[in-house]
């Protein structure tokens, strides 16, 4: 398994608020915080099934949708349980029984939902 290089891609802290449902926050190296709902992590699960139905869903966007980012209308997704996989990711079981979901560091600093990572890992084409 091949560690990640890249300082912003390698976590210092690691925070799973499974019993409250806040959902997931983690620091890396270079001091950011990221902190991510279990709706925005449902919504952007990287299993091959979820990839399927979002590539179903429209073509043209990958990734993160500003949608995304206000789940109202949706009921809220919250975890049933969260693990440790090997050293590089967080697997997560949601209330909705989907439970395949494997987060990747590397994947979670991507998908930080605030504006800096969005310019940086996100940028518009
Ligand atoms: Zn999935
Ligand atoms: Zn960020």
């Amino acid at each position: 398994m091949p560690l990640p290089i890249d300082t912003r891609k390698k976590p210092t802290d690691v925070k799973v608020y499974v019993s409250s449902g806040e959902g997931v926050a983690i620091t890396w190296s270079d001091g950011h915080t990221s902190r991510y709902t279990f709706p925005y992590l449902r919504d952007n699960c990287p299993c091959a099934t979820c990839n399927d139905e979002r590539a179903k869903k429209g073509s043209d966007s990958s990734g993160v949708k500003s949608s995304d980012l206000l789940p109202m209308y949706k009921p809220r997704v919250t975890a049933k349980a969260a693990k440790a996989v090997g050293n590089y990711a967080i697997g997560i079981e949601f209330s909705d029984a989907h439970a395949t979901g494997i987060y990747s560091f590397d994947c979670l600093r991507e998908i930080c939902p605030c504006d800096a990572c969005a310019r940086e890992f996100r940028p518009r084409r």
